[in-house]
């Protein structure tokens, strides 16, 4: 059983009252209320040491990333962000790591508008919980079934550069040591899309940040959208670091690793040109790389024909940990 089976088996029923808009099975859930003018987009994740961050992780760098991997589901329905809950489970209280989760978790809170508004506190297992509310118009949320064959499939910025930072600090991976600290922010304070996931409304058919990897995010939306798609792979995104890396990894650290809180996303071909006047914040790219087909399932190409990754993507209760 993976996780999503575990999900389908135990979790999923149906929504019985009006105001959910949108249930379980998407980055967050809408809820509309009623009068309201805007829709609220709930998510939520939870670290656990020794699962998601290494017990030696620095508590700035637990505490930032417990919350962008949240600012990064809403980003994916194009809301914008509210507030959030914490639940934090600590073996103690120690106030040197504590004063380093705040710091983490407020500079991202503070850079992208979230109040913090309650939560829970709890001693046990170091592990974290954030629930985060953000707002959108109603209708307007980016959703991962809206995907229809001729939409083109882009991704923002560069894939695979946390996958290369976790196989760096694994002593994995050798890459000149210019690119050392890049990759390893990359995967230790990845910043949301935020900005990018609101300017993509009206524009993008579908959309799901990339947590678990290309191959298994983009086949979210294929799934829930009943379509498939075709990427070229010879289109990705990849960063100078990647470049340096390739002849060693080759392309699965870019589509199967996970960590790194892109958007993926699908737009019809009418709205291809309004995607040039969204500039992102800051800077990132938007990347076409591959087109949404009839029928279902994902078929990669590089220069040599079909291209079957290793692995799919992170999936708990389904192999390893990615420690
Ligand atoms: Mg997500």
């Amino acid at each position: 059983m993976d996780e999503f089976g575990l999900i389908e088996e135990f979790f999923t029923r149906p929504a019985r009252r009006a105001e959910v808009v949108l249930g379980i099975g998407d980055d967050a859930a809408l809820l509309a209320l009623a009068g309201a003018t805007s829709t609220l987009a709930v998510t939520t994740d939870t670290l656990v040491e020794g699962v998601h961050f290494r017990p030696s992780a620095p508590s700035f760098d637990v505490g930032y990333k417990a919350l962008a991997v949240n600012v990064s589901d809403l980003a994916a329905m194009g809301a914008r962000p509210l507030a959030f809950l914490l639940s934090l489970a600590v073996p103690m209280a120690d106030r040197t790591w504590l004063a380093g989760f705040r710091d983490g978790l407020f500079t991202l809170a503070d850079a992208v508008g979230l109040d913090l508004i309650g939560g829970d506190t709890v001693r046990g297992p170091l592990a974290v919980t954030i629930t985060a509310l953000g707002s959108v118009a109603p209708g307007a949320a980016l959703r991962r079934d809206g995907a229809r064959p001729g939409d083109r499939v882009y991704v923002s910025g560069q894939l695979g550069e946390a996958a290369l930072g976790f196989l760096l600090r694994a002593g994995r991976l050798s890459l000149p040591s210019r690119f050392h600290e890049s990759v390893l922010t990359r995967l230790d304070r990845p910043w949301p899309r935020i900005h990018e996931g609101q300017a993509l409304i009206g524009i993008a058919s579908a959309a799901i940040d990339i947590s678990d990897g290309l191959v298994a995010d983009l086949g979210h939306i294929l799934k829930a959208s009943g379509v498939g798609a075709e990427l070229d792979l010879r289109r990705l995104p990849l960063s100078e670091a990647y470049d340096a890396a390739f002849a060693t990894v080759g392309y699965d650290p870019a589509i199967a690793f996970g960590d790194d809180y892109e958007l993926c996303f699908t737009v019809p071909p009418e709205r291809v040109q309004a995607l040039a006047g969204i500039a992102p914040h800051p800077p990132c790219g938007f990347h076409y790389i591959g087109d949404i087909v009839a029928g279902a399932g994902l078929t990669l190409r590089d220069g040599q024909g079909v291209y079957t990754p290793a692995q799919a993507g992170y999936n708990h209760f389904d192999g390893p940990a990615p420690l």
